[in-house]
């Protein structure tokens, strides 16, 4: 029977899925490899921490910290019930990554409940875009620092995707991402902390990018994102969504942890665009965030 067990342990460790499991008190007593690969945190980081410590910090897509307050974890420890739902949770590194959490009661023979475990599956389509980064490196569309496919890119792909609109009629939304008083972050902090938070402010974007938008390193401290399909309501929840996982994205230094808000802008293409106007609008509509007081989106 113990050897059973410990042959569950490795097939745990094997799956692909990451897996934690809780006892009663939210105390994380196991952490598979998956959860590692994913998380970016080793098993040593994590074991006999709780899950509400501030580690995994999940949040759901309006920002709500799920750990302090509404924790599904700790909903199914008490009522038994399965929970599954999409969350962002915390990377090492400080960036927001989408996953597909399960959660599940574990009970004893008698049916107590007596630990909780979490699956989640990573969403993020790493071979697609390490397959799309090695293109881009080759073509020197890059930026070197994030990362992120260079400004030289993203016009390319607003040409073409301007050819196809008019073409084709198919509709994509451009939106303006600008960090909040970045000068001062910098000068409070350093320069070498201010490219830190560029480079988790990319990653954050880049993990939560669906599969045909890109997200691309406009200039300094500015992005831009080109969202497929795009109409004014889903250009609003995406751009929300965004200014969100950004807000609840951070580096740590010296232990302390350090974030920073953007103002957005967001435009559907139009008849008669070019790369320039449409910019151009996105830029003017960031700018109207900046003057209601940053930290917002203009559509
Ligand atoms: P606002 O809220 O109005 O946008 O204020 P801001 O301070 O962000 O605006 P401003 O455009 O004055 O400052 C942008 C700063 O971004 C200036 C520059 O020092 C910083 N910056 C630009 N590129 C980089 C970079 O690659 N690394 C770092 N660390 N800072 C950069
Ligand atoms: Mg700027
Ligand atoms: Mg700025």
């Amino acid at each position: 029977m113990e050897d059973l067990k410990i042959s569950y342990w490795d097939l745990l460790d094997n799956i692909t899925e990451g897996a934690y499991i809780t006892d009663i008190k939210r105390k994380i007593i196991y952490w598979n490899k998956a959860a590692e690969r994913i998380t970016g945190y080793t098993k040593e980081e994590v074991l006999g921490k709780h899950c509400y410590d501030n580690i995994l910090i999940h949040i759901d897509s309006q920002g709500c910290n799920l750990c302090k307050g509404s924790c599904p974890l700790a909903q199914s420890l008490t009522d038994g019930e399965s929970r599954h739902s999409q969350i962002f949770l915390h990377h090492k590194e400080g960036y927001r990554k989408p996953v597909y959490a399960r959660i599940l009661p574990i009970r004893d023979g008698t049916g107590k409940i007596i630990a909780g475990v979490e699956f989640f599956n990573d969403i993020m389509d790493h071979n697609t875009f390490n397959l799309k980064m090695l293109e881009l490196e080759q073509l020197a569309f890059k930026d070197q620092l994030t990362e992120l496919p260079n400004r030289r890119y993203a016009e390319e792909q607003l040409i073409s995707r301007l050819s196809e609109f008019e073409r084709l009629g198919i509709f994509f939304g451009l939106l303006f991402f600008d960090i909040d008083h970045f000068k001062k972050f910098n000068d409070t902090f350093g320069h070498e902390t201010g490219d830190k938070i560029l480079k988790t402010v990319a990653k954050t974007l880049n993990a939560n990018s669906r599969q045909y938008d890109l997200y691309s390193r406009w200039g300094g401290e500015e992005f831009i994102g080109i969202i497929a399909g795009a109409d004014k309501d889903s250009l609003l929840s995406i751009a929300n969504k965004i200014l969100i996982l950004v807000r609840h994205s951070e580096v740590t230094i010296d232990g302390a942890m350090h974030s920073v808000t953007i103002s957005v802008g967001g435009t559907l293409c139009q008849y008669g665009d070019t790369y320039h106007t449409i910019v151009k609008r996105a830029d003017a509509l960031m700018y109207n965030s900046k003057e209601k007081g940053r930290n917002c989106v203009t559509i």
